[in-house]
């Protein structure tokens, strides 16, 4: 007889969502706003993208195009090949992953470890037909000529399976949190799938509520919505985030606040928050944080924030917390980091 589960057991879907809120003590004690961080890296791959993973496998198994033993490939910045990667084992799929070398060895290697089959591309810009998206699209065609079980390519980018999962759950698990008493939600974009939905989800309950964008420097969709150019100037060390076109997740969600964050303002929030509130976030993170904070001293004191908090460090424990690096790319380094 197959083993019967008891009713309150789990799988590595049912574990997706659900995060709680984290009081950020120190940035609302600055600020004279509540500011709260979903606990994003708490999802069983640990980041936001499990739950892009998530609904783009459900909606490929719902429109047939995924069917058992078939394949999803994705181009992606880590975070959703690994969340892909381990549901697609859970579930009984395979993964292909196309990513840029340049992104932190840590998630190469997890990448390996969960067992992907991965496939490491030069960084290249968008325009560049070799760019890991692409790529990604290229040889899910490729793939699907041969494979008899079908290949799926998740396109987190334009599939807006991505927003709407959020919209389901994100924005919804917010409102409840917080009962409703939320002022603001900003967070930076890779796809956009976390700000569009959530955003989405938040105004359908009080159109009232501001949505802002923390926008990394090298990416283009800060002076986009302030001033309607796709420009980009500077570059980011935070994996995951910055854009250089409006996606398809994206489209038709209008943002309030825009702001754009460097390196140097993000990074000492997520140093603060490891020595004095026990929490080592990744870079987009603190990209988000510092948003918050800015939105905050815009809105003034006594309102309540949202922000996500993606990632873990771990995650980029051989870039954002070590001292060779951080020098190397001319950002500061805290005292008690250095050797
Ligand atoms: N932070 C990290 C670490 C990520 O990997 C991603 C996804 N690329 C994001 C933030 C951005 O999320 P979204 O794709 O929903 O815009």
């Amino acid at each position: 007889m197959p083993h019967q589960a008891p009713a309150q057991t789990r799988q590595f879907a049912d574990l997706i969502g659900n995060t709680p809120l984290i009081y950020l003590r120190g940035v609302s004690e600055m600020t004279g706003c509540h500011i709260y961080g979903k606990a994003e890296f708490l999802n069983p791959g640990g980041s936001v993208k499990d739950r892009t993973a998530l609904g783009i496998v459900r909606a490929a198994e719902s429109s047939g195009e995924l069917q058992p033993g078939g394949t999803i490939v994705e181009g992606t910045a880590g975070n959703t090949g690994i969340g892909l990667t381990l549901l697609a084992n859970s579930l009984g799929y395979k993964s292909v992953v196309v990513m840029p070398q340049s992104l932190s060895k840590e998630k190469i290697e997890l990448l390996d470890l969960y067992g992907a089959d991965l496939r490491l591309v030069k960084a290249t810009s968008y325009d560049d037909p070799n760019h890991y998206i692409h790529t990604a699209e290229r040889l899910a065609k490729e793939l699907s000529a041969k494979d008899p079980n079908g290949v799926v390519w998740a396109r987190q980018f334009d599939n807006t399976a991505n927003r709407d999962i959020h919209y389901q759950t994100t924005g919804a698990e917010i409102w409840e949190q917080t009962n409703g008493k939320v002022d603001g939600f900003i967070c930076a974009v890779g796809t956009g799938g976390t700000l569009a939905g959530t955003a989405m989800a938040l105004r359908e309950r009080n159109s009232d509520i501001k949505i802002g964008i923390a926008d990394p420097q090298g990416s283009a969709l800060f002076n986009h919505y302030v001033n309607g150019e796709l420009k980009a100037e500077g570059r980011s060390i935070a994996e995951g985030i910055g854009i250089s076109f409006v996606t398809g997740n994206l489209e038709g969600i209008d943002i309030d606040m825009p702001f754009q964050i460097s390196d140097a303002e993000a990074l000492p929030h997520i140093f603060d928050i490891l020595r004095h509130e026990g929490l080592c976030l990744g870079g987009s993170s603190a990209v988000n944080i510092a948003g918050a904070v800015r939105m905050a001293k815009e809105m003034g004191p006594g309102h309540t924030l949202v922000t996500i908090l993606c990632d873990y460090g771990d995650r980029y424990k051989s870039k954002l917390y070590n001292p060779v690096y951080l020098e190397q790319v001319d950002l500061p380094v805290p005292n008690w980091l250095r050797v």
